[in-house]
């Protein structure tokens, strides 16, 4: 495929998601195939002949789609909302060009840059606690876009192991080897994980304010996970239910789910970014960059090296909606502005238990 065509098919291929979503509601949700339907609808191995792109895109219809579960469709209501929008598509398509691979500031300056703005941006915007900004100067902080709330749960997880161990060392002060130490460690969980802000199940909340004082009280890494309800802290009436999140080391959501910025983007912030340097930290000469010491580099802040420019979906939903729209979103408002962004125009998908009273 040559520029001039992927021009011609760029364009079409919009036009063709254009269609789909605005149509959704028309095909049936959850498809009606068998497992291995596709086995016979594909030839065993890759062509050796290229095939021209009519007959790859005609095969979307007749291989993909029979087997797709329409999660944008109105009609949807198994699992969880996972919501997308226009300005968020968009945001991947150039990201998806760019296609820098942002582990270090140097390696793209501003695609860590732009992430470190966007999450200041939503940290405010949920009225979290300051200590989680980039951006200012009480702040050991910071946020990151990490690829799902489970992953970063283990990187919380692991920082606070890495944190207890060197305690632990530092009070014994002798030479013990770090197994005999993890051998002694405890983590306290539920059977939903973790200090959960809205279950995926009935979106219960776990009481920060009580949970909060007795870990501080035994020096307990608090990492809370508000993946599904998080988005509903766009709007001041629904925060009650951050009482205490000042005792939080670290919080996770998913602006992939209720916010209309697609999968994959995680928002996770840690009130002491330093506790997951000395964790993840790498330091392979190749790596090394002459701001290494001013800047952020986010590879010492995850498990995995690479990473994407998540970042640029969320920056163009944030700016195109305005926290004036995402709020009128969470608070199923029925503004008619809203169907500008989303493909579904009825926001009676919005889900949530919230809109229907449970939550108190
Ligand atoms: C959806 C959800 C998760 C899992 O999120 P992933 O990003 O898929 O790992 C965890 N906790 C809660 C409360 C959720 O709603």
């Amino acid at each position: 495929m040559q520029a001039e065509e992927y021009n011609r098919r760029g364009k079409e291929l919009v036009d063709y998601i254009t269609q789909y979503l605005g149509s959704i509601r028309e095909r049936r949700v959850i498809p009606d195939v068998k497992p291995g339907y596709m086995r016979e609808l594909l030839p065993d191995a890759a062509p050796t002949e290229p095939e021209d792109w009519e007959s790859i895109f005609n095969d979307i219809e007749k291989v993909i789609m029979p087997g797709v579960v329409h999660w944008q469709s109105p009609h949807m209501h198994a699992y969880y909302p996972s919501l997308t929008s226009w300005p968020s598509m968009l945001g991947d398509m150039l990201a998806d060009a760019i296609n820098c691979v942002g582990f270090t500031w140097a390696s793209s300056p501003a695609c860590t840059e732009l992430e470190m703005n966007v999450m200041d941006w939503l940290c405010k915007a949920l009225g979290l606690p300051s200590f989680f900004l980039h951006h200012h100067p009480d702040s050991r902080g910071g946020g990151i876009l990490q690829s799902t709330v489970s992953e970063s749960t283990l990187v919380a997880l692991l920082a606070a192991r890495k944190d207890k161990i060197l305690q632990l060392r530092a009070e014994l002060n002798q030479d013990v080897d770090d197994s005999i130490l993890n051998a002694r460690l405890v983590a306290y969980a539920s059977d939903q994980l973790c200090a959960t802000l809205g279950t995926t199940g009935v979106c219960a909340f776990d009481k920060l304010s009580e949970l909060g004082p007795a870990c501080a009280e035994e020096g307990l890494w608090l990492h809370v996970d508000a993946a599904y309800a998080g988005s509903a802290y766009f709007c001041p009436e629904l925060r009650w239910s951050l009482e205490g999140i000042e005792f939080a080391d670290s919080f996770v959501f998913n602006p992939s789910k209720w916010m209309m910025v697609h999968f994959d983007c995680t928002a996770f912030w840690v009130k002491d970014k330093y506790k997951l340097q000395q964790t993840f930290n790498v330091d392979p000469v190749y790596l090394r960059h002459e701001n290494s010491q001013a800047a952020t580099d986010f590879m010492h802040w995850q498990i995995p090296l690479s990473r994407r420019f998540r970042s640029l979906k969320l920056w163009f939903a944030m700016r195109s909606f305005g926290l004036k729209n995402l709020q009128a979103h969470i608070r199923n408002v029925n503004v008619t502005e809203l169907s500008l962004y989303h493909p579904i125009k009825e926001l009676e998908l919005s889900l949530s238990v919230f809109t229907e009273g449970k939550m108190c």
